[in-house]
């Protein structure tokens, strides 16, 4: 089974923030409850209960709302090697029967350690993005009509269900158009659990907001005068990654105001650099 995790999860005061993820509190709950609570139980308890750990989950919805922050988190709280990540596109291949062996070398790793260890094995994380380029409905013609799709999509499905089950494995899949995705891929026993990442609403906006700007205001590099809720309020429709973008932006106005930008850009005193609110306006009308 797993490697023991450090089921930060678990303890009383845990809070999905500290984990530089914001907004995400009841999506997260799910995944842990559906996709991974049983890999932190003992060994051999699941097999007691004549299951099986789910093998495969799709994260769903707009770019940028913080799938990918997610599936590297699950990673970490598994104690689990580095994700391998496989991008839908790129491993479109002209070259017959590439594609699919693209597919099985991203499971090569995790194959050959189940077959030593068996359930002693660690878990290996294969993260797919963009899957929809690849994994549509089968006989849609995804992969430019070559049927490379069709190919990729058996080879995952193959995968996923084979006779030898890899206990070890879990693969998340990513699209932002799930109903691209081939049906096939996500029933049970496959990408089983569902979970979709929307836009933050307004609290989840502050949460992130306050995690993008933790340095600035460790390091006492923010103004008093930025606040918090009020851009959380102003900012809306943004993603996590806008709102990151949003608090850079407003750095880089801060690093122009003070610095004489000429032949020679000269910083007037680096020391005295804080980010106040102009900035944030200013970045907010870019
Ligand atoms: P895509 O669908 O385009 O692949 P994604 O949903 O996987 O996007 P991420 O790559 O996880 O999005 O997010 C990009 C960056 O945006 C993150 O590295 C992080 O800096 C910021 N971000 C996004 N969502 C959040 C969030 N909920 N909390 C904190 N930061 C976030």
């Amino acid at each position: 089974m797993t490697r023991p995790a450090t089921n930060a999860i678990l303890q009383p005061n845990f809070k999905f923030e500290d984990m530089g993820i914001g907004g995400l509190d009841s999506e997260f709950s799910t995944i842990f409850r559906r996709a991974f609570a049983s890999r932190l139980f003992p060994p051999g308890l699941i097999q007691r209960m004549g299951l099986t750990h789910v093998r495969g989950m799709l994260l769903f919805g707009p770019p940028g709302t913080g799938k990918t922050l997610i599936a590297r988190q699950i990673g970490k709280m598994l104690n689990a090697r580095e994700p391998k990540v496989i991008n839908g596109p790129e491993i479109l291949n002209k070259y017959v029967g590439a594609s699919e062996e693209n597919v099985r070398k991203m499971f090569a790793d995790a194959e050959k350690e189940y077959k030593e260890k068996g359930d002693e094995s660690g878990l290996h994380i294969i993260i797919f993005d963009e899957l929809d380029a690849v994994c549509k409905q089968r006989g849609s013609g995804a992969g430019g009509g070559t049927g490379v799709g069709d190919s990729v999509v058996n080879q995952l499905l193959s995968k996923l269900d084979g006779v030898d089950q890899l206990n070890n494995i879990l693969l998340i899949g990513m699209t932002n158009r799930k109903d691209m995705i081939d049906d096939a891929l996500l029933r049970p026993g496959r990408l089983e659990v569902h979970v979709e990442i929307s836009l933050p609403d307004e609290a989840g906006r502050a949460q992130i907001l306050g995690i993008h700007t933790n340095n600035l205001r460790n390091n006492k590099l923010l103004d008093g005068s930025v606040d918090i809720n009020e851009l959380a309020h102003v900012t809306k429709n943004y993603s996590g990654a806008e709102i990151s973008g949003l608090v850079r932006a407003a750095c880089s106005f801060a690093f122009t105001r003070h610095s004489e930008v000429g032949a020679m850009a000269k910083i007037k005193d680096p020391n005295s650099i804080i980010i106040n609110r102009t900035d944030f306006e200013s970045a907010l009308g870019e």
